[in-house]
């Protein structure tokens, strides 16, 4: 999703450079003796670009690839290039300029459809993008591109039942991403039956989830938030501390939450629970707990005295924190907690987006599962 970088792009104009010439040239023929014979037209497209002038560049290069049916190839690398770098105009202009073309055969016709719509798609214009993916599913050869490409504009319009449909599709030709896209669409549509109020029609699709992938959090999430409509408190507390387990990231989002389900006077053990099995997974869980019942304002919390100052005591940076006092941990874990309060706590690991909340799919760059707790809070 990031531009290309610059010299990446240097390189690649470069390549392109070079595809011109030779689909111009015509490919094994002798190189021509003197670069003096070049298309004026091509020198005069080169001096745009040089000079800046992006779309007069390209005309004179769509002008000249015209001329010549071997730089088929040239026009869909550049295409894919303008989209990539985010010119989707450009892209769609390269594209649809090969579309034009009477005498293009019917599988670079093909290509270019799909091309168009990866344009389109990228565009934001999610009802040409999907006539047009339908339309290359068809087509054997291109079949598993345009299906997978179907499934995202599907996401993107929030249409879990049809983002489903085009997975089982994938499946059949064995051309399915991870099974966990498959569990994650059925927890969209267990998200919408339990706002329906249909709980009968939400457990089904979170059993069907589980069969998909397991272990799967989010399903266990969710069949939480239907105990809890039931009145199944323990039921409740067994399955979010089951996704908490699979899901140690979740912890600062639903530490309170889980508090809340437990009765006041059984709180101190299950902190003390959760301390010991985090402690025996390693400092870094330790650390992940800590920081959830410091945001929690569960600085007092007798079970976590023992990991708090623990913690502390291994990190440089929260020893910085530390001032003289008669409790100063607290004072410490008083401090970053307000800190917390307004820190983004949640980062993708695929495209860099942050935020104080939590996704299963993220706004930004449409990866599943990338949402992971970061450095939490920047110390002063
Ligand atoms: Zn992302």
């Amino acid at each position: 999703m990031t531009d290309l970088p610059l010299l990446t792009w240097a390189l690649v104009l470069a390549a392109l450079v070079v595809g011109i010439l030779a689909g111009h040239f015509g490919w094994g023929k002798r190189w021509p003796g003197s670069l003096g014979k070049l298309h004026p037209d091509y020198l005069t497209g080169l001096d745009y670009l040089v000079t800046e002038q992006p779309d007069r560049a390209l005309d004179m290069f769509l002008k000249l690839m015209d001329a010549n049916a071997d730089t088929i190839e040239t026009h869909f690398a550049l295409g894919s290039l303008y989209r990539r770098r985010g010119e989707v105009e450009r892209a769609i202009r390269i594209h649809q300029n090969l579309l034009a073309r009477a005498a293009l055969a019917p599988e670079h016709r093909e290509q270019a459809l799909l091309a168009l719509a990866q344009d389109y798609l990228r565009a934001g214009l999610l009802d040409r993008a999907e006539g047009l993916f339908q339309q290359v599913s068809e087509v054997p050869r291109l079949r598993a591109s345009a299906l997978d490409a179907l499934r995202l504009v599907y996401e993107q319009q929030r249409d879990w039942q049809q983002a489903f449909g085009a997975f089982r599709q994938l499946e059949r030709i064995k051309s399915a991403p991870l099974q966990n896209i498959a569990a994650h669409y059925l927890c969209e549509l267990a998200a919408l039956a339990i706002e329906r109020g249909d709980t009968q029609g939400a457990r089904r699709l979170l059993r069907d989830a589980r069969a998909e992938a397991a272990p799967f959090p989010r399903a266990a999430l969710l069949r939480a938030q239907i105990a809890e409509h039931d009145r199944q408190p323990e039921l409740a507390v067994r399955l979010l501390r089951r996704a908490l387990a699979e899901a140690p990231e979740l912890l600062q989002e639903e530490l309170p939450h889980l508090l809340e389900l437990v009765e006041p006077r059984a709180r101190d053990a299950l902190l003390a629970q959760m301390a010991a099995q985090a402690e025996s997974r390693g400092a870094g869980e330790l650390k992940r707990l800590v920081f959830a019942a410091i945001a929690a304002g569960l600085v007092g919390a007798e079970p976590l005295r023992g990991a708090i100052e623990k913690i502390f005591s291994q990190d440089a940076a929260l020893q910085a924190v530390l001032r003289a006092g008669p409790a100063p941990y607290e004072r410490a874990a008083q401090e970053i907690g307000a800190l917390l309060a307004h820190a983004e706590k949640y980062r993708c690991n695929e495209c860099g987006f942050s935020g104080r909340i939590f996704y299963w799919h993220c706004p930004a760059c449409h990866s599943w599962d990338s949402f992971e707790a970061y450095a939490q809070v920047k110390l002063r």
